[in-house]
């Protein structure tokens, strides 16, 4: 009777595996992230071989939970489900038996991979040996181009490994190997896009959520603390600061003409999260700014709003167009607490023609005339701060 088949999960990284002195420094990094959204999980170890990261020994029915783990950590290509054996023929034609099993499939390709190149066997010699076993044995055609069973063998040095399903990851960075960055969220489909994008490349993200309670309600603020939820499947933690924008704005709509009223709200956000990211060392601000997407996003309204800005503000999603952000939001699972209905401090206050063409000239003048040094300390002194932890997933 054959051994029962040992299986193990093959995390393939790209693009870290450029990277030139301080390699090393991102594996062990994407390591040890991995290790933390799996812990709960049983397997015997996780090892680093031959420039792929295997989860050894793993309980064949947890493959789901694992596969939901692990599709939110960032800096994996992909990652498949995978039987150790030999790397001989003989060896590779029975585990393909174990692989396949009682799998419904109408026609089938091998894709050998051959990372050791003294074996005597070349990847074309496995794909056609193995392919034709599994082709007389399982009855079933090859069809190359759309197969429905697509069996991957890694041919390595000191074993070979064989599997089918592959899942793959979102790339980048490992979470957490960049500096850290406060990024400006609102309850809608862009900001946690930009957020989403700027964890993939590894960038230390904390966020700042601006409110106008109780002027409206506090459904902003649950809907990113759901949102927050969701984006710590990926960074694991981070904290929200919660900053009560009302007194502020109440006296920009006093002293400020209204089709400036969204440029003078947004340059005061830029301001309190600039003092907020000074004071805790974030050395970048994000947003979820597109261009040209609404009037506060031209690009002299840009202007107006960066201009009291010290630190660099990152727009990740300067150049996408709606749809894509959209796109990217759904396959995140933000976009369904994005649309929950919320009123967004800035919304709520628009007036019917804002500016879209702001000069600074106009703008410094008028803000000379703000007197708001009182309301602004206060507010700083009014922000709570949260923090978010991974939950893992739950078998
Ligand atoms: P989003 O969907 O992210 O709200 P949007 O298209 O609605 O973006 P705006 O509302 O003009 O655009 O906001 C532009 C950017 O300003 C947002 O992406 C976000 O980074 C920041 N922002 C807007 N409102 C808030 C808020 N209430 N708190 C924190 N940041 C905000
Ligand atoms: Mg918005």
């Amino acid at each position: 009777m054959s051994k029962s088949p040992i299986y193990l999960i093959v995390i393939h990284y790209s693009e870290i595996a450029l990277k030139g002195n301080n390699r090393k420094f991102f594996e062990n990094l994407l390591i040890n992230n991995i290790r933390k959204h799996i812990s709960h999980l049983k397997h015997s170890s996780i090892t680093h071989h031959e420039s792929r990261i295997l989860v050894n020994d793993i309980v064949i029915n947890d493959w789901e939970f694992f596969k939901n783990c692990l599709s939110n950590v960032m800096g994996l290509k992909n990652f498949i489900l995978m039987i150790k054996c030999k790397s001989d023929i003989e060896a590779l034609k029975s585990a393909a038996v174990q692989l396949i099993g009682k799998k419904n499939f109408k026609n089938f390709r091998i894709t050998a991979r051959r990372n050791y190149k003294k074996l005597t066997f070349t990847s074309q010699d496995a794909n056609i040996i193995v392919g034709e076993f599994v082709q007389k044995k399982f009855k079933k055609p090859v069809n190359l181009n759309h197969p429905d069973l697509n069996i991957h063998l890694e041919l390595l040095k000191d074993f070979s490994l064989i599997g089918s399903e592959k899942i793959n990851g979102f790339s980048g960075l490992p979470a957490n190997c960049q500096e850290k960055a406060l990024s400006l969220i609102s309850s809608g489909i862009d900001s946690p896009v930009a957020s989403f994008e700027m964890i993939k490349r590894g960038v230390i993200v904390d966020y700042i959520h601006f409110h106008s309670y109780p002027a409206i309600n506090k459904q902003s603020i649950s809907n990113v603390k759901k949102i927050l939820n969701v984006l710590s499947n990926h960074q694991l933690k981070s904290t929200l600061y919660l900053a009560p924008l009302l007194s502020i704005q109440e006296k920009i709509m006093e002293i400020i003409p209204d089709k400036y009223w969204v440029i003078f709200f947004r340059r005061y956000m830029i301001k309190i999260a600039n003092d907020i990211a000074l004071k805790n060392r974030y050395v970048a601000l994000i947003t979820g700014d597109s261009i040209g997407q609404v009037a506060s996003q031209t690009l002299s309204n840009i202007r107006a709003i960066s201009d009291v800005s010290d630190l660099p503000i990152i727009r990740p999603l300067s150049g996408l167009n709606k749809e894509d952000i959209v796109n990217k939001a759904e396959i995140i699972s933000t976009y369904n607490i994005s649309i929950e209905p919320y009123e967004d401090c800035c919304s709520f206050f628009v007036p019917p023609h804002p500016e879209t063409k702001a000069k600074m000239d106009i703008i410094n003048r008028l803000d000379k005339t703000l007197k708001i040094d009182e309301i602004y300390n206060k507010t700083l002194k009014n922000i709570e701060i949260q923090k978010f932890k991974y939950r893992g997933e739950s078998k």
